[in-house]
């Protein structure tokens, strides 16, 4: 297969980019590098055959084409990384799935949203179905993300009504491992980053919310298999029900990394969802999916990752490199 990965230097885009180019096919990943880095690519630039094109998606694609596949990635997924440029993440979202669906269109290809709990907004139905439309503040700050993936999903749907593109629309819930950005202000590693410099770990609010966290190899299987069903599906939520709460979340951090760090509390931000938990019947019965990753297995992974990478950022600076 010859397939696009837009947002392929992000957290999820290369772990996705990395699976797909080893079962053999051809991956071209697009992204302007906004949140993601060159590194995550590291492995990926191994292969002769992955390309990258370093291109912003509010710009139509310059990919010509002749593909089978394209995974839509592109776009912030922190809370303080979509909310620094708002405006600009509501275009990301509109502007960049509509050039992704064109592209999409003119190949012949299908289609993969990488769409959101979000979409959910701050549920009042627990766990969240798919049929659930959501509780979605459209004036708050968060809205430049939740509303961008909503008319992203719209777009999809109209795509497929319209001119037929074969789409599929992944809900995706929160998802952590290695090679998340310890600064991008995500719950799970700004969590271990200062659990392991034995800094105040900061929980918002009384900790009280939850969430419910997939592990990233869990969730590009997920990926992988809706995008290869020939089932035709409404949005599917990808996400491990496994529900825990932020001080929870928290202790937890703090005693698998044997660090001495206090809890702190701050100011809950505004809309910040209460509670989010997946409802993965449809996912189960439809792709056979389901999360195999328990959290303390995917936590102990993505603290010894984040050690790894620490201690190599230092032996590069050490080097002059
Ligand atoms: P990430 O920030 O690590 O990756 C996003 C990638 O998109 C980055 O490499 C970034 O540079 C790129 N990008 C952003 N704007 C771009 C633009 N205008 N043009 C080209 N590239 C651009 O985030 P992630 O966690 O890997 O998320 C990937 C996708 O999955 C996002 O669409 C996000 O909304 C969705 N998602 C992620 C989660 C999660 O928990 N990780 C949850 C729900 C949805
Ligand atoms: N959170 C926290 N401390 C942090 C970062 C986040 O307590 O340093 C909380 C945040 O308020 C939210 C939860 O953790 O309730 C998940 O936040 P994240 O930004 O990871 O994702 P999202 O809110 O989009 O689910």
């Amino acid at each position: 297969m010859r397939i696009v990965v837009t947002g392929a230097a992000g957290f999820l885009g290369s772990h996705l980019t990395d699976r797909l180019l080893a079962e053999g096919h051809h991956v071209t990943g697009v992204d302007n590098l906004l949140t993601g880095h060159r590194h995550n690519l590291e492995q990926a630039t191994r292969y002769p055959t992955f390309s990258f094109v370093e291109h912003d998606v509010v710009d139509p694609l310059p990919l010509g084409c002749g593909w089978d596949q394209v995974y839509h990635l592109a776009s912030p997924a922190s809370p303080p990384m979509y909310q620094r440029d708002p405006v600009q993440t509501a275009r990301i979202n509109f502007l960049g799935t509509l050039n992704a669906l064109e592209l999409a269109r003119k190949a012949g290809a299908r289609f993969l949203l990488a769409s959101t709990s979000e979409t959910y907004g701050d549920p009042e139905v627990h766990p969240q179905p798919e049929s659930y439309r959501g509780n979605v503040n459209q004036t708050g700050p968060r809205a430049c993300y939740d509303e961008g993936k909503r008319i992203a999903e719209t777009l999809s749907f109209d795509f497929h009504r319209q001119h037929g593109v074969d789409i599929r629309v992944a809900r995706i819930f929160n998802t952590y491992g290695p090679r998340m950005n310890p600064d991008d202000g995500r719950v799970v590693s700004s969590f271990i980053d200062r659990a392991l410099r034995g800094q105040d770990v900061t929980v918002f609010g009384d900790g009280s919310q939850t969430r419910s966290f997939c592990y990233v190899s869990d969730l590009v299987d997920g990926l992988c298999r809706l995008m290869t069903t020939e089932a035709t599906l409404g949005p599917v939520n990808l996400g491990n029900p496994e529900e825990i709460s932020m001080l929870d979340l928290a202790r937890t951090i703090i005693g698998m990394t044997g660090s001495a760090s206090e809890v702190a509390f701050a100011a809950l931000p505004q809309d910040d969802p209460r509670q989010r938990r997946p409802d993965i019947t449809r996912a189960g019965d439809v792709l056979g999916w389901g999360p195999t990753i328990a959290l303390r297995d995917g936590l102990s992974r993505t603290i010894d990752d984040h050690v790894a990478l620490t201690q190599d950022r230092r032996a590069r600076t050490r080097a002059g490199a």
